[in-house]
């Protein structure tokens, strides 16, 4: 592949920005793939495009109509996936495993949202709750209703989910009826560029309803409307930039924000050695620490055991661990590739150095040294697991989370000391907790619930039938409160709510009855 010039598509037409802002490389062999620049394009004018073309033929449509656009989007990506598959490798250091989790993640989403969209068939509003009387006369009544907003929906993603991220919010905002403004991460843009592009040159959505913006976001922030509305995933850091702009602030601009996230891993107290659930867990922490070498929001970051139990299961865990075979995603034997660049592989080591005060480095902590790849221009990372010296007193453990292969066994006393330690990650996506006992099981849901968006409860019923830790499925919220970034994203017909306006209808029954019959229920 030769290095190209990843162009945006604003306006109805490909344009180029002004140099060069970012450069794009193959994290194994150091080689450049692409460049990314959005200096001096017409952000302000993209967007009002977007809302006259986008909005305006996406409003037209019912729900039904807008399902079937989106079986459309799935189909051209399905046609293409094995080029999509070669970009992974290439610019995200993805095993093929890795890959699919973007890819047909992305895929599985559309058509996910594409049959619920088929569900509420000709409607073009949604019934929130039924209508209820306001007073004595028993034919005046209110009901509440949810309209597509007619603003664009800006998507800003982060690196590690070029499709998945691009398609999740996408699918979404698109059955809603409101266009979408892709901002993918730059270093990682060339794949939702390739995607956007053949969506666009196969025509299967109006003009205006989809956007790419390659390049820094540069005033994209400062030209948003009160109509239209900010989806969010990145860096803690990012989000509080983003959701502290001026103009978003002035226009109380709607924002839902994906950050970062230390999720936890917990052991319930007496899941012996050998049962279903101990060795779901062990199985789960591995996965979660190894599949796209840890870079996943959702990743396992602590491993809460038992004190009785932590020399057992660190030593478990390293074993397993140090038989992933590292490598170049390319060679069929890899298990675990390398971070995404050179300057993650950076951050994820700082962030090592970070713990080892207060933890010691059981396995990896270090970039390896592999044959036939040179170390000075790749971005690998050994599996790296650490135990917490005292998980009461360490601070970095519950608030440093390292991007990548990296996670802490962190030892607990009992139910309550563990549930308590959980709960210093500040908010979490996604926590789940491994044990036989159902009553423990439902005391844990209940004390970590308020703490997390989603948590997957592992008994043996379902230890290996169960989904995973860290993928998110269209079917469940995905969020959390706190450092998590306090959004709500997918959740089923849940998530049309960010693009709709929340209205309360008051008037004789006879008119809420016809406001009913253009409406299909939200539930
Ligand atoms: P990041 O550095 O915060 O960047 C995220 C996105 O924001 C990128 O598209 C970036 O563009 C853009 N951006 C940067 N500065 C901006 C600004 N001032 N205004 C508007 N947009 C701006 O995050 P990342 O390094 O790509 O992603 C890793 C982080 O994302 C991790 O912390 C991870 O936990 C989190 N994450 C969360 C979720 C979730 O669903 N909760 C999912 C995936 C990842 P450029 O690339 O062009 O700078």
């Amino acid at each position: 592949m030769s290095a190209e010039v990843l162009e945006s598509y604003l306006s109805g037409r490909w344009q180029r920005g002004e140099g060069v802002e970012t450069r794009l490389y193959d994290p194994v062999r150091g080689d450049e793939l692409a460049t990314v620049s959005a200096k001096r394009l017409d952000l302000a004018g993209a967007l009002a495009y977007a809302r006259r073309n986008g909005q305006g033929s996406l409003r037209g449509m019912s729900y039904g109509q807008r399902a079937k656009l989106l079986g459309a989007v799935s189909d051209v990506l399905v046609a293409n996936r094995a080029r999509y598959e070669e970009i992974a490798i290439a610019n995200s250091g993805n095993t093929k495993n890795d890959a699919a989790i973007d890819i047909d993640g992305g895929i599985g989403t559309l058509k996910y949202y594409a049959r619920l969209g088929s569900g509420l068939g000709d409607a073009r509003m949604l019934l929130d709750e039924k209508p209820v009387r306001l007073a004595k006369a028993e034919n005046y009544q209110a009901v509440h209703v949810l309209l597509p907003r007619r603003g664009v929906a800006v998507h800003i993603n982060a690196f590690n989910f070029p499709s998945w991220g691009l398609w999740e919010k996408a699918a979404v905002s698109l059955l809603a009826g409101v266009p979408l403004f892709a901002k993918p991460a730059s270093a990682t843009a060339l794949l939702t560029h390739a995607m956007v592009k053949d969506v666009i040159e196969a025509r299967v959505l109006p003009e205006g309803a989809l956007s790419l913006l390659c390049g820094s976001a540069g005033d994209l922030l400062s030209v948003l409307t009160s109509e239209d509305v900010v989806a969010f995933t990145g860096s803690a850091d990012t989000a509080a930039r983003v959701r502290g702009d001026p103009n978003v602030i002035a226009r109380n601009v709607p924002v839902n924000i994906e950050a970062d996230s230390i999720n936890a891993a917990l052991l319930a107290p007496g899941a012996a050695a050998g049962s279903a659930a101990y060795d779901a867990f062990l199985r789960e922490v591995v996965r979660e620490m190894t599949v796209k070498a840890g870079q996943k929001c959702t990743a396992i970051r602590r491993i809460f055991v038992s004190s009785e139990q932590a020399d057992a299961v660190t030593d478990a865990l390293a074993d397993k661990l140090k038989a992933i075979k590292v490598g170049d995603p390319r060679d069929a034997e890899t298990r675990m590739g390398p971070l995404v660049t050179r300057s993650q592989q950076k951050a994820a080591l700082e962030g090592v150095q970070r713990l080892v005060a207060e933890a010691s480095i059981v396995c990896g902590g270090n970039a390896p040294q592999l044959p036939g790849i040179d170390a000075q221009k790749s971005a690998f990372i050994a599996p790296t697991l650490m135990r917490a010296k005292d998980g009461a007193t360490a601070k970095a453990v519950h608030e440093v989370e390292i991007f990548g292969p990296a996670a802490t066994v962190v030892p607990y006393r009992d139910l309550d000391d563990a549930c308590a330690l959980v709960a210093r990650g500040g908010g979490s996506l996604v926590a789940s907790v491994y044990g036989e006992d159902k009553d423990s099981l439902l005391r844990i849901l209940a004390e970590l619930g308020p703490g997390h968006g989603r948590i997957l409860a592992v008994d043996s019923a379902i230890a290996t039938a169960h989904t995973g830790h860290g993928i998110v499925m269209p079917q469940c919220n995905h969020g959390g409160p706190g450092r998590a970034g306090a959004g709500e994203e997918l959740g089923g017909a849940y998530g049309l709510r960010f693009y709709h306006q929340r209205l309360a209808v008051q008037g004789s029954s006879d008119l809420l009855a016809g406001v009913q019959a253009q409406a299909a229920s939200l539930h």
